[in-house]
């Protein structure tokens, strides 16, 4: 039962409800003269959690209206197999938007996969001109997970200027991408990025008016390492034993939730924060890719 000087919870629920329910109000009217938008996700192995993360994109995307396909390829195809397949769904005017998931099988140099996808179709946001036009304040495609961190953000009337915000994690799909998104002109925070060679992290995380971690690492950012009032954005989810679960295991932030709630001034839990932010991200983001598409045809 949360004591009444919790935070209040940042609910991944109610603000990712709010984009899909848009997000599908717009495709409602994008189909009133356009075909619906249409993804095409490529799966290679038999990557348990990536079957569940793609499994959960289909149903995400047939709630909202954009229609999916998936490319289900065997652990050992090679690299070339996969460019070319990749290569095909560049130049299939039927698709609008164009998902890898990762983690690739070990044989396979995930960056030139990435760079391989037609930046006009990088709905994930990661090939470099993307990742480029973002650095650069303009632009197309964000990542979805820090497009969603900025959206709950937004949707909870907080407003990131003159922040000190504290970024835990350094790679290219959150922590980087995240930074940028916070040092815009829109957003005016000043931000710092940790990582794991990072001299005394608590230093840091202790001045922080917003802390986000993203490092994967469970529960390891205590109240002790957060500023009292802080707004504090979990973005880790990590497998932790329970054996008492049917599952055996269940799924924890980077945070501390139960000591770092009563200090902070909003939290996001995990599960059922930025997680689902992530999700409806690439939603909007496949309706731009049809946007975009139309308007270049
Ligand atoms: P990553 O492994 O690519 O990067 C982790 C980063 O954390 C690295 O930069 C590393 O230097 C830093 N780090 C690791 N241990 C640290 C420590 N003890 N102190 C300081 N920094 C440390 O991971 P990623 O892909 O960015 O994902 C990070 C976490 O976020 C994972 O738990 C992942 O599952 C989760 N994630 C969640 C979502 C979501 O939608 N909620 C999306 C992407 C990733």
């Amino acid at each position: 039962m949360p004591d009444a000087s919790d935070a209040d919870l940042l609910d991944g629920q109610a603000l990712s409800q709010a984009v899909r329910d848009e997000v599908k109000a717009d495709i409602a009217t994008w189909t009133d003269d356009h075909r619906p938008p249409f993804l095409s996700a490529v799966l290679v192995g038999d990557n348990a959690a990536s079957k569940a993360y793609v499994r959960g994109k289909e149903k995400d995307a047939a709630e909202v209206g954009i229609e999916t396909e998936t490319h289900h390829l065997d652990a050992d195809t090679s690299q070339d197999e996969l460019l070319d397949l990749v290569h095909d769904l560049n130049d299939d005017a039927s698709i609008d938007g164009i998902l890898v998931q990762l983690p690739l099988p070990d044989h396979v140099d995930e960056r030139t996969v990435i760079d391989a996808v037609s930046p006009s179709k990088d709905v994930d946001g990661f090939h470099p001109e993307n990742l480029g036009r973002l650095m650069r304040g303009t632009p197309r495609y964000i990542p979805a997970t820090p497009y969603g961190i900025m959206e709950m953000l937004s949707r909870s009337d907080i407003d990131p200027e003159g922040m000190d915000a504290v970024i835990v994690g350094r790679s290219n799909i959150v922590g980087k991408p995240l930074a940028n998104l916070l040092l815009r002109r829109t957003a005016n925070a000043t931000v710092t990025v940790c990582h794991s060679r990072t001299k005394d992290l608590a230093a840091h995380t202790r001045r922080a008016d917003l802390l986000v971690a993203a490092a994967g690492q469970a529960a390891f950012i205590d109240a002790d390492m957060v500023k009292e009032h802080a707004v504090v954005i979990d973005v880790g989810i990590n497998r932790v034993d329970a054996p008492s679960t049917d599952r055996g295991y269940r799924l924890v932030g980077d945070i501390d939730f139960e000591t770092v709630r009563p200090k902070a001034h909003r939290i996001t839990p995990v599960p059922g924060g930025v997680g689902l932010m992530t999700r409806a991200m690439l939603l909007r983001n496949t309706l731009k890719a049809a946007r975009l598409r139309a308007e270049s045809a």
